[in-house]
């Protein structure tokens, strides 16, 4: 079972590993966006691991929930609102309750990447987080290992593809040939479950 202290640990490891891999993200950022994503994320996830030490929530979904209204509220851009609504949705789905079986949170999760694709309008293929975060889904009933396996291929996949939302569509094909940053922290976010975990 998963409790509260595990969905702690997610977002502390995750913030660490953002804060470790920021300067690549923003280098993913600057030839087809605009060179923030790094500092966008470490600006949040550094928020994210304050707020969670002050209000120390008690339940999985209030963690979910008070990490994806601090991503909204601190990052400026387009990843804010879409991390922010992932956790706050998959937070959402898990309720009030203590501890959380994996496939419960496999079913949260999967509520949160329907929200974000609602939201943004992006579907797998279209050079995003999305084309990390569904084959980490779809990868989840193996365990965390085999998730951020498939995250990962997802976020080396979006290299070839044009970008159909966000800054990097407005390149058009000058996109390809480029690795997704959103794609790239979404791994990092599932890597996060990993360590969460003890793997
Ligand atoms: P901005 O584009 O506003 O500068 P960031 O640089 O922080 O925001 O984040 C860019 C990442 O956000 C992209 O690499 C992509 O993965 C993701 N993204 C952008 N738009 C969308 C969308 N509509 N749906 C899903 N993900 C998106
Ligand atoms: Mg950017």
């Amino acid at each position: 079972m998963l409790d509260a202290d595990f969905f702690r640990r997610w977002m502390t490891a995750t913030a660490a590993l953002v804060d470790r891999e920021a300067d690549r993200l923003t280098a993913l950022d600057s030839p087809i966006g605009d060179a923030d994503h790094g500092s966008n994320l470490r600006r949040g996830f550094t928020a994210v691991t304050a707020s969670l030490e002050k209000e120390a929530p008690d339940t999985p979904g209030a963690v979910l929930m008070l990490a994806g209204r601090t991503l909204i509220s601190t990052v400026g851009g387009a990843s804010g609102p879409l991390y922010g609504t992932l956790l706050r949705r998959t937070g959402k789905a898990l309720a009030d309750a203590g501890e959380v079986s994996e496939e419960q949170f496999a079913a949260a999760l999967r509520e949160g990447v329907d929200a974000v694709m609602t939201l943004g309008g992006a579907a797998p293929g279209d050079k995003t987080m999305i084309d990390a975060l569904v084959p980490a889904l779809d990868a989840l009933g193996d365990g965390f290992a085999a998730a951020r396996t498939a995250a990962e291929e997802g976020a080396l996949a979006t290299t070839p593809l044009q970008a159909r939302k966000g800054r990097a569509s407005y390149l058009g094909e000058r996109s390809i040939g480029h690795q997704d940053p959103g794609a790239t922290s979404a791994s990092l976010l599932v890597t996060g479950l990993v360590e969460a975990a003890g793997e």
